[in-house]
């Protein structure tokens, strides 16, 4: 048994402590791979990947198996037991874990009828979700307010490094790219941007499983680029989000490719890597919401470090992306505007004249876990089960 380190900035990194010299994965030979590839396939066979998040809370794992027919909902699907002394989700005298299917996806890797299961772990034999399983806690709270129909868009922003631990078409030895970050923000041009086609393959990787996948942009930071999963109800939201970051892994195996969620990746100098968190309820989008919305900020500001605590995989590496700079509200201070890049909380620019609409918590960090934060968004503004 072993504990798993936070996730790590990079930025610490030369590519004299590189990973690895060659990634792997993406120079095997695939024509030899085709021979397999092509054998008919057996018909009352489907492949199923078990997906689920290990004990960095950040990282994810999967293991096939092979069912006999089509899992169409989650009850369909066997539960599953892994080794979580393993994923530094239990000890080694009390190892296994339990993998409980929670969605179902088309596989777009092998296509149909494959799928992809994403699961939430409990401990032991069942009852008690794993220390990293906030989905139960983010699906409890929806239910519950199923009348209100939270909806949600997570904006996604990711880094792009090459297998030696580099920013992705940074100048190697150590070095930084040369255009400055006034032209890669949905920009284009070779100098300017770095990896459209890993964005692209995972665009349309994520469409084919069914994900509400909304669309991409080039980020501020040469080799940065950004996903959204949105506007969706409820759990639906960070169920597809976990499942976007397990595709864009595989598509990186693909290409070479390593991806990083981390808040700074590359130190203070250099632009952050968040997950905008968007957010409305029912009654937020109806005539008059604007007054209630008031109010949520209202409760999201007295909450505000409790929040904070929660909103990266690593209380510090947010502290450091929440500077005041590069389009960030300082860490400590809750603040709040219309079209303000730099509050915590963005209304967008139409919501007086509309008097209804949604609201942008711009405070997560890149690493941090969408169950913890549309949950904890939830329960601060609507309520819980619990009070
Ligand atoms: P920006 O980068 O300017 O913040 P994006 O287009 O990247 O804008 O993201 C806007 C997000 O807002 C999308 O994920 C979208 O789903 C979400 N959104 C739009 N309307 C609503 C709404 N009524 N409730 C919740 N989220 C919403
Ligand atoms: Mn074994
Ligand atoms: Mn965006
Ligand atoms: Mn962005
Ligand atoms: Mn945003």
């Amino acid at each position: 048994a072993f504990k798993l380190q936070k996730n790590k900035s990079i930025y610490l990194f030369t590519p004299k402590r590189s990973l690895m010299k060659h990634n792997i994965n993406h120079i095997l030979n695939k024509k030899v791979m085709d021979r397999y590839m092509r054998l008919p396939f057996p018909c009352n066979k489907v492949l199923a990947t078990y997906i689920w998040i290990d004990g960095s809370g950040i990282n994810m794992r999967c293991k096939d198996r092979i069912l006999t027919c089509v899992p169409y909902a989650p009850d369909a699907a066997p539960t599953w037991a892994f080794d979580g002394s393993s994923t530094g989700q239990a000890t080694t005298d009390n190892s296994d874990t339990k993998l409980q299917p929670a969605a179902i996806y088309r596989d777009p890797f092998r296509t149909e009828p494959h799928v992809l299961v994403l699961c939430d772990v409990y401990i032991g034999d069942g009852g008690q979700p794993a220390s990293t399983n906030h989905r139960k806690y983010c699906n409890d709270l929806c239910e519950f307010h199923k009348e209100q129909e939270p909806w949600f868009g997570l904006e996604q922003e990711y880094t792009m490094l090459d297998v030696d631990g580099w920013g992705l078409g940074w100048p190697k030895g150590g070095g930084f790219p040369a255009v400055k970050y006034q032209y890669s923000y949905c920009g284009v041009g070779a100098k300017y941007i770095a990896g459209r086609d890993v964005s692209e393959s995972h665009a349309r990787a994520c469409l084919y499983a069914g994900l509400d996948f909304e669309g991409t942009n080039a980020e501020v930071m040469y080799g940065c680029w950004e996903w959204q999963i949105g506007t969706s109800v409820g759990i639906k939201a960070p169920d597809d989000l976990w499942m976007s970051r397990y595709i864009m892994s595989r598509v990186g195996e693909d290409y070479g490719v390593d991806i990083t969620y981390h808040p700074k990746p590359f130190g203070t100098l250099h632009p952050g890597v968040g997950m905008h968190h968007n957010f409305s309820t029912k009654r937020m989008r109806s005539d008059g919401g604007y007054k209630f919305i008031e109010e949520c900020i209202k409760k999201l500001e007295k909450n505000h470090m409790k929040h904070m605590k929660v909103y990266g995989n690593d209380e510090a590496t947010n502290r450091m992306r929440l500077s005041g700079k590069f389009e960030t509200a300082p860490f400590e201070k809750f603040s709040w505007g219309i079209a303000n890049r730099k509050a915590s909380i963005r209304l967008p620019r139409n919501i007086k004249e509309k008097g209804k609409g949604f609201i942008e918590d711009r405070r997560p960090g890149g690493d941090c876990d969408p169950y913890l934060v549309c949950g904890l968004i939830m329960e601060t503004c609507l309520g819980g089960p619990g009070t």
